[in-house]
């Protein structure tokens, strides 16, 4: 297991895109600002090897040598996101064909088909030489492998090959194909697996969700060969991803199996899971949504802290956001405070041309350097001071848990129900579920995010938000979960279809109906026809006001032994049974059928919890101001996070604190009893 430290602040450095005599003084201010480390060689294939099998190390060294003299350690990345002219020139069949008929072609980043064969064999081959030179070396704390793996989707002929290849292998027979994805739907069943072919061009949801499934496949396949490659060669750094957070490519839990550590990029401004609307964004009241990206980093890899290997620290090219005073302390902190060891800010040195030159840079000129610059220096300082006692510290843990699904958001990704699973790039079921976390966080009970593989049994609730796929396997995770004292919700749709996407021919929840005690015999989006509809809980137990229903509608029937907790009550709706809980083993199956707006969500999690006793002692925070602790033995961080352009004051364990616009605080407590155990806040 390699050894994994808070490393604390670094920046992305491109040595390679400056000129020679600036160098010297980028290294300066990067030890003036006091960062840790830099990463490095993320798109310098073109100078790392020249012309084919003509490494050319030199120029690395010499920056990691100065970099050295300074006390920066080296992040390397594998750069194999941008292959050279040299490799594109004759190779045609290496540009990936999108979904339009369109190639790509070289200019553009990720500009080649991840099956092409002279693309696998010059890239391994590079990681392979980057590995001998580096693998010894010390000064080297890490490895990034490409950057932001993922697209572009390819529809090339080799690909298509590849896909019939995977299609016969997996279902051994064309007739189990048509079986399985059910293709007599416009007479589609096909003869031979050499007739299958691409989604774009055969209007069916199944062959899109086998195409995600060979497409993640393929993907992780290639990246997990260049982690071969590095560890072959005997590198024993940590190695990792920056992962573009929850783009809906691949299965980014199969893809961090092996690696050290979950890692993702950071761009609040452009982030889906924002509180405003795109174009329209502030700074503030949006923690949830930052902790949603930062929870389901953790869910990836629940054993070991998170990373982020880029993180906003200046405008970007789309929103051209300046952070305001504070704020990118704020944002370091607030993640450092969930969990993160490790922030890699974008970018540290300006490219005077390119695509993305209108932005990014802390330094537009080493001898310039601005507010960016000395709020990240004063920063280190600060986090200087902390490092012993966050070196080994963990996040606190939830008891609750989102569970998450790629098959469910594959199947979102290509198939619009309606808008509110749509979502910008397939994200609309990530941002689905961050709506429920936004409502739990709310009230100060962030849940972790559980993907299906995950340890079910260290959670008490575990809530499945549009489940759409349920594979054999989920069936009987979930089936145990309950079974052993688990209590599981679902919300709407759940249980609809299997691991090909093809309906259960039972109504939902499909094979889980036994379990939950219930049917849903109709369902749909809510239409205005209908007037006011209520949510109206008949527990109580459970002791939520009448809500507003104005988003989804299941009609449920339960069968005997199962409690009705709520029910519909509107003009088309008298007493329709809307929520359900059925006992099974020593756990409760529990089903939500509706959606509800934000606050109304919020209100119908602070009345579940109290329901299943699972109330949490809400901490006395003013509005916009959040708690997160990490844990090390005895000591405990908290942080006490001001989202707020407002002064705040409030009592927090018998003190007194003052947070300034945008401020964090940091309270240190040893006990002398260790708490272990579950911490919610
Ligand atoms: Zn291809």
């Amino acid at each position: 297991m390699t050894d994994l430290q808070f490393d604390g602040l670094g920046a992305a450095f491109y040595p390679e895109q400056q000129p020679p005599e600036l160098i010297p003084e980028y290294i300066e201010r990067l030890a003036e600002a006091g960062l840790a480390f830099v990463r490095m060689a993320e798109f310098a294939w073109d100078k790392l090897e020249p012309a084919e099998g003509q490494y050319d190390f030199n120029w690395l060294d010499k920056v990691i040598s100065l970099l050295d003299a300074r006390k920066i350690r080296a992040l390397l990345c594998t750069p194999t996101a941008v292959p050279p002219v040299w490799l594109a020139t004759g190779n045609e069949d290496m540009y990936p064909v999108l979904d339009n008929g369109k190639q790509l072609r070289f200019g553009t980043r990720r500009y080649v088909c991840i099956t092409s064969p002279e693309f696998r064999r010059t890239s391994l081959a590079l990681v392979r030489a980057m590995g001998r030179h580096y693998a010894n070396d010390k000064r080297i704390i890490g490895w990034q492998l490409d950057n932001e793996v993922g697209g572009p989707f390819c529809f090339c002929p080799r690909c298509l090959n590849l896909f019939r290849n995977y299609c016969r292998e997996r279902f051994g027979s064309i007739s189990e194909f048509n079986r399985c994805l059910h293709t007599h739907f416009w007479g589609q069943a096909l003869q031979d697996f050499e007739q299958i072919p691409f989604p774009t061009d055969y209007q069916s949801p199944t062959l899109w969700q086998i195409y995600h499934q060979f497409f993640s496949k393929t993907v992780i396949e290639y990246y997990h060969q260049q982690l071969q490659e590095l560890r072959v060669c005997g590198v024993t750094a940590p190695i990792s991803t920056n992962m573009m957070l929850t783009w809906y490519g691949y299965d980014h839990r199969e893809m961090i199996k092996g690696m050290d550590y979950a890692c993702g990029d950071y761009y609040y401004s452009a982030s889906p899971f924002g509180d405003f609307p795109v174009g329209e964004k502030e700074y503030g009241n949006d923690f949830a949504g930052d902790a949603f990206l930062s929870a389901y980093l953790q869910g990836l890899k629940p054993e070991t802290n998170i990373r982020y290997q880029e993180f906003q620290c200046a405008p970007e090219h789309y929103t051209w956001y300046q952070p305001v005073p504070n704020e990118i302390r704020n944002r370091t902190l607030t993640q450092i405070a969930l969990g993160a060891d490790h922030i890699c800010y974008f970018r540290w040195d300006c490219c005077l041309s390119g695509a993305e030159r209108d932005a990014y840079a802390i330094l537009r000129s080493p001898h310039h350097p601005g507010r960016n610059f000395a709020e990240i220096k004063a920063l280190s300082s600060e986090l200087a001071m902390m490092k012993e006692d966050l070196n080994g510290s963990r996040p606190q843990k939830s008891d609750i848990a989102l569970l998450y699904s790629y098959e469910s958001q594959y199947d979102f990704g290509e198939n619009t129900r309606c808008p509110d699973l749509e979502g910008p790039s397939g994200n609309g079921y990530a941002m689905f579920l961050c709506r429920q976390f936004r409502a739990l966080a709310n009230i100060h009970c962030r849940p972790e995010i559980v993907f299906p593989d995950g340890n079910f049994s260290s959670y008490k609730l575990i809530i499945a938000p549009a489940l759409y796929i349920l594979s054999p396997d989920m069936i009987d995770r979930i089936r145990d979960y309950i079974r052993n004292g688990g209590i599981f919700l679902f919300l709407p749709p759940s249980g609809i279809a299997d691991e090909f996407g093809t309906l259960f021919p039972t109504p939902p929840p499909g094979p889980l109906q036994d379990i939950f005690g219930m049917v849903v015999t109709g369902s749909g989006r809510y239409n205005e026809i209908m007037g006011k509809v209520k949510l109206v809980s008949c527990c109580p137990e459970l002791p939520f006001q009448n809500l507003n229903v104005n988003r989804w509608l299941d009609e449920i029937a339960p069968q005997n032994g199962t409690q009705v907790l709520a029910t519909f009550a509107g003009q088309f709706h008298q007493n329709i049974p809307a929520m359900t809980c059925h006992k099974y083993g020593q756990g409760k199956a529990l089903y939500l059928g509706t959606w509800l707006e934000r606050e109304e969500m919020t209100s119908f999690y602070s009345a579940l919890l109290r329901y299943l006793a699972m109330e949490n002692d809400v901490p006395q925070l003013p509005a916009g101001v959040y708690a997160a602790e990490r844990i090390k033995d005895m000591c405990t961080l908290t942080f006490l996070i001001n989202t707020t352009a407002c002064m705040q004051k409030f009592h927090w364990q018998n003190r007194e604190i003052t947070l300034t616009p945008f401020d964090v605080k940091c309270i240190r407590t040893v006990s002398d009893v260790h708490e272990g155990g579950i911490k919610r806040n």
